[in-house]
């Protein structure tokens, strides 16, 4: 049995109203909602070591009562459920409550060693936050989540954490890209896992309504149960705790950069105060390297949410945080020091972690150049960014050839057009390889390390959701497997570090996704 100790709605105010019906929710963090029935539940898959932590092993989870209870037909000992209030700026504007629309808290696990895990189901049907829509998610996205989030977590990406996946044997209707096509999909429940699901949303609403007393709770709270090292001091507490956010977010772009992923919709309700990604939705993976890529469909007439862009947004992100901690804290100039530390923070661990991904022992100054010309002309030559840098560890430096990275190339004839300029890019990067002069294992060890050989290619995802819909959920299981060492190589598993097939290109699913889910 797990030891639950449910702080949040201990501590917080919450409503009284047990009613599930649609409203906004004033002076509370959460209501009291129960996950709605559903009629034949499924274990479809269960990440092992998320269970492990948790002090559970696999005959727990497979059992009728866990099965049961992550799909939300039944809550187990010392479970509660709940949903919380949150607000947040979509698209750049202020879009006033969300909420929970479709997650419902299970409440907080303490495991053996005393840490805290919020769980929480995704999809598990309407609460107070739903507003028109039905609470529930389809299989498809369903998937995406479980595999990413635990793709991130052994990519040493902080992230939230996927428990299970069950199908409800229920059908969710969607119109997959808002164009008057509505289908019938599978649908299914998430259980997610994460010390804290609090977003920058949460402190937003309060603040855009006035309400101090119920933002300094929550600040309170917050800081008491999620940064346990910021209670002690009382003075400057707000002022440090905001630049350990912006830490960790900057932290957390740079891994993103660092492994080319694309989160999709970074809007301020969909950003962790913990700087842990959250919200796995048209999220992507870059194939052939591009700045202005997004996954997300809704966003490709904008761009706001590219692949390029996302530290930019992060910081505006953090600026519409700000605005709402400076409703309680008068010290103004102390919250901006925390958006200076956000840019210092990512830009020295972005040098940390590219000099790393390209083979220098530390960054100098010099090397931005020869970087910046890299990513040009890896962006014009259509070079798959994950097969390039785990390629680049293998080039012969005494004698560098571009054939060693002929694989990361989408076109014939975009290598062949580029081949000169890129030969004469990798002379000179080899010389600077040279001019460290450091052992030539511990170079490509190091390459290795911050270099994927796996990702969760968004061609994967699909094929395995495919599999899925059409009653062989064989390749999430392949995919959890090859995507728990993604870093060491595996024979016999080329087809999983293989470039994005031409029938993907285009592919929905595959390059184009929508916030349908
Ligand atoms: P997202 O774009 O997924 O971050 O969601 C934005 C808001 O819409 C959040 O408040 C979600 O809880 C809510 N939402 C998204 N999908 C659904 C759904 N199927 N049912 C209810 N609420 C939803
Ligand atoms: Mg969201």
């Amino acid at each position: 049995m797990l030891h639950f100790d449910n702080r949040l709605v201990r501590e917080l105010p919450g409503e009284s109203d047990t009613r599930n019906h649609s409203r906004q929710v004033h002076g509370a963090i959460w209501s009291p909602v129960m996950p709605t029935r559903v009629t034949a539940p499924e274990l479809l898959a269960y990440s092992r070591e998320m269970a492990q932590l948790l002090g559970l092993d696999a005959s727990d989870l497979t059992s009728p009562q866990w099965v049961n209870a992550l799909a939300g037909n039944a809550l187990l000992p010392g479970m509660t459920a709940y949903a919380t209030c949150y607000g947040g700026h979509q698209f750049g504007n202020w879009a006033r409550q969300l909420g929970d629309g479709r997650a419902i808290f299970l409440g907080e696990v303490v495991n053996g060693a005393v840490q805290r895990f919020e769980l929480q189901l995704k999809g598990a049907g309407p609460t107070p936050y739903s507003r028109r829509a039905d609470g529930r998610a389809v299989l498809r996205s369903s998937i995406r989540e479980f595999l990413c989030s635990e793709a991130m977590h052994h990519l040493g990406v902080p992230t939230t954490r996927a428990l299970s996946l069950v199908t409800t044997g229920e059908a969710v209707v969607r119109d997959m890209f808002y164009d008057g096509n509505p289908t019938e999909e599978p649908g299914a429940v998430v259980c997610r896992v994460a010390p804290s699901f609090i977003r920058f949303g949460h402190f937003e609403l309060p603040a855009s309504r006035g309400d101090e007393a119920l933002l300094r709770r929550l600040v309170e709270f917050t800081i008491a149960r999620d940064f346990p090292d910021f209670s002690a001091d009382p003075d400057d507490g707000l002022i440090r705790w905001f630049a350990e956010i912006c830490e960790r977010t900057a932290r957390l772009m740079v891994h993103w950069m660092r492994v080319g992923f694309v989160h999709g919709v970074m809007n301020t309700d969909n950003m962790s105060i913990l700087g842990l990604t959250i919200d796995y939705g048209p999220y992507g993976w870059v194939d052939d390297f591009d700045p202005s890529w997004t996954p997300n469909t809704t966003d490709a007439s904008g761009r706001r949410y590219c692949f390029g862009r996302q530290p930019e947004i992060a910081r505006w992100n953090l600026e519409r945080l700000a605005e709402a901690l400076a409703v309680i804290e008068p010290d103004h100039d102390g919250l901006g020091l925390g958006l200076t530390r956000y840019d210092d923070i990512y830009n020295k661990e972005f040098q940390l972690a590219f000099a790393a991904k390209f083979g220098f022992t530390a960054w100098r100054d010099e090397d931005a150049a020869l970087v910046e010309e890299c990513f040009g002309l890896m962006h014009r030559a259509e070079v798959d960014m994950t097969i390039f840098f785990r390629g680049l560890a293998r080039i012969d430096i005494q004698a560098p050839a571009l054939g060693t990275l002929h694989e990361a190339f989408y076109r014939e004839e975009l290598f062949a057009a580029h081949a000169a300029e890129f030969t004469a890019w990798l002379v000179r990067w080899a010389s600077r390889v040279r001019s460290d002069d450091d052992r030539e294992e511990s170079r490509i060890a190091l390459m290795n390390a911050v270099n994927p050989r796996y990702v969760l290619r968004n061609c994967l995802a699909q094929q395995a959701i495919d599999g899925a819909e059409n009653g062989d959920p064989g390749m999430i299981h392949q995919l959890l497997d090859v995507l728990r060492n993604p870093y060491d190589e595996r024979p016999g598993c080329e087809a999983f570090a293989a470039r994005r097939p031409d029938w993907a290109r285009h592919k929905a699913g595959c390059s184009m996704l929508s916030c349908s889910s």
